[in-house]
């Protein structure tokens, strides 16, 4: 379960960004999850339990939002939709589309006291 280490990580990140703004606690976590990452929302949540505690971001509010899948298709010189990763151009059906969202996974912000 990959969803660990990453949790791990974006509390670490988030607790040193917050020490060094001299909060004493973090309030909310906003989490950018695009739909290519494979990485599971609620398993996020569920580590996300697990790693805060005993961190000052022990009692922080956390939120998801879902980046929809987005590619450039060689063959039709435009962006699409892209609903897995190494999926065909939803207009002309081929395997030439660059994924160019939706494979993040990004602190979007966050609030502290
Ligand atoms: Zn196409």
């Amino acid at each position: 379960m990959h969803e660990m280490s990453l949790m791990e990580s974006v509390i670490a990140i988030v607790c040193e960004m917050a020490q060094l703004n001299g909060a004493s606690a973090v309030k909310s976590i906003r989490l950018d999850v695009g739909v290519l990452s494979h990485i599971n929302p609620d398993s996020l949540l569920f580590c996300y339990e697990a790693v805060r505690r005993g961190t000052i971001a022990e009692h922080a509010a956390l939120e998801i939002n879902r980046i929809a899948g987005e590619g450039w298709c060689l063959d039709c010189g435009k962006t699409v939709p892209l609903d897995e990763r190494f999926g065909a151009c939803p207009d002309c059906g081929r395997y030439q589309v660059q994924a160019t969202a939706g494979d993040e996974l990004r602190i979007k912000d966050m609030e502290v006291i």
